[in-house]
């Protein structure tokens, strides 16, 4: 992984580092030292939390065998969530799209717990 404290010396400003360092605001869900979770911008579903590392890792294809306990953090931290947004009975879908293929638009790791509603499968 990489990682910088908040992203601040990188050459173009990463928004979810700035998001992170609350530089740019956002709809807090949790916040533990390795994990942020907050409301996605834009929500596909009536729950649609991202949960990102708070130091910057580019997506999931940048993780490395020493992340083992920040992979864990990140599921925990999934847990939780869906058991606070109430959708963990029901159901929710974890999603983490990875490089341009996959749709991914912001380049630092974040998985998207989404919930509340039926979702089909496959995705399109
Ligand atoms: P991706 O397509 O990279 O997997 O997902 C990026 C997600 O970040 C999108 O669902 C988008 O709505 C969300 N997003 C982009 N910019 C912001 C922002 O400034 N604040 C918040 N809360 N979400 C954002
Ligand atoms: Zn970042």
């Amino acid at each position: 992984m990489t990682g910088e404290p908040d992203g601040a010396d990188r050459a173009e400003p990463c928004i979810f580092c700035e998001i992170v360092a609350g530089r740019i605001p956002s709809t807090e869900v949790e916040r533990t030292p390795t994990t942020y979770a907050f409301r996605d911008i834009n929500p596909a579903a009536p729950v649609h939390v991202l949960v990102v590392p708070t130091l910057h890792v580019g997506s999931v294809h940048d993780l490395g065998p020493g992340d083992a306990t920040l992979l864990s953090d990140l599921m925990a931290a999934v847990q939780r969530i869906a058991e606070g947004e109430g959708v963990a009975a029901t159901g929710y879908r974890l999603v983490a799209n990875v490089g341009a293929d996959a749709g991914q638009t912001v380049a630092h790791l974040h998985l998207h717990v989404l919930g509340g509603r039926p979702m089909r499968w496959p995705p399109e």
